[in-house]
């Protein structure tokens, strides 16, 4: 096949990892979208190789293999260019070689070539809002049931500036001011979830100090959303490269802040970790995670509680900070991994 290029991105959106899996003969244990198995490149006596087959995303905590379902291919033929794993891929799937190649326009190709070389050194968030939905129409919803509406949002209020950002992160986040409704009077910061569906809205009182009996933060009622089954960023950081550094906070406005400083971060919403976010931030395999400390007691004791099961096949570090903002330009730039 003589075309120019490739279209990765396409060929893995097609791509299912049940064919890719029985053709290697690996075997899944387990339910649902995050599987386990024995790993085929290293000898596992256990079942140390994880799968995510909605993400397609592979990783091993036995011998460090890890990244998405056209590397597993790659791997798994000793090592192969990612264009030959890329054909053999296509044929185990059988997916016609049209969908794969020729399928956007010159920049937009030259764009995905460069992005599957690996090439990049650096996760740059990008706008949740134009990243392709990865569900599968067999996902089960979890806890966090996509929105079937979403409110009106003022980005250019006067009380978005409450977040001292750029308008451009504004946008890029969808943060505007709601005028009425539950989130009346508050700036609201969209939450999607690791898919990029709309699950919830995140609401500050974006004066200090709020007027007796109103909260300074209002998520959606627990009945709703489950704060330990979500992280908020985790669906463009999960799309990219894995960070050479990530943050993780437990504050929706420092992430917000540190999201603009151009650092790739996640926020738990909640003063802990969950099991799942823990398995969320593994699929991520950042080199390095950063724990950002905020002096509240809760999330220290979580940060300790976790600090094992974070440092599997990784580093991890504390970050104590008093103030989202205040954080020196040489820990927002060590952050960002240069
Ligand atoms: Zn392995």
């Amino acid at each position: 096949m003589q075309s120019s290029w490739m279209d990765f991105s396409a060929l893995k959106s097609k791509a299912d990892f049940a064919p890719v899996l029985a053709h290697y003969r690996v075997e899944l244990k387990g339910e649902g979208d995050q599987r386990k198995a024995r790993c085929i490149f290293h000898p596992d006596n256990g079942s140390s190789l994880k799968i995510n087959l909605t993400r397609k995303l592979f990783n091993c905590f036995g011998c460090g293999a890890s990244g998405n379902i056209l590397d597993f291919v790659a791997k798994a033929e000793r090592g192969i260019p990612l264009r030959d794993a890329a054909q053999k891929l296509m044929e185990i799937c059988r997916i016609e070689p049209a969908v794969a190649s020729n399928a956007a326009t010159p920049s937009g190709a030259k764009a995905t070539a460069e992005k599957d070389k690996r090439t990049a050194s650096q996760v740059q968030p990008e706008p949740v809002k134009s990243e392709p939905a990865r569900s599968g129409p067999d996902r089960p919803d979890g806890p966090n049931k996509p929105l079937t509406f979403s409110l009106k949002l003022d980005a250019e209020h006067d009380a978005v500036k409450m977040f001292r950002v750029s308008p451009e992160t504004i946008r890029r986040l969808g943060i505007g001011y709601c005028a009425r409704g539950l989130m009346k009077g508050r700036v609201c910061v969209p939450l999607h979830d690791d898919v990029s569906r709309l699950v919830g809205y995140a609401g500050f009182w974006p004066e200090e100090p709020e007027p007796e009996g109103v909260e300074p933060l209002k998520l959606p009622d627990r009945e709703h959303f489950d704060s330990e089954a979500y992280l908020w960023n985790a669906a463009p950081v999960l799309g990219e490269m894995p960070p050479p550094r990530l943050a993780v906070t437990q504050r929706l406005e420092w992430a917000v802040a540190l999201f603009d400083r151009g650092v790739p971060v996640v926020a738990t919403l909640w003063p802990g970790l969950s099991e799942s976010q823990v398995e969320v931030l593994d699929l991520m395999r950042p080199s390095l995670i950063v724990l950002v400390g905020d002096d509240d007691p809760a999330w220290e004791a979580a940060i300790a509680d976790f600090l094992p099961a974070l440092a599997t096949g990784r580093a991890v570090t504390i970050l104590d900070v008093e103030d989202g903002n205040s954080v020196p330009e040489e820990t927002f730039a060590w952050l960002r991994g240069k």
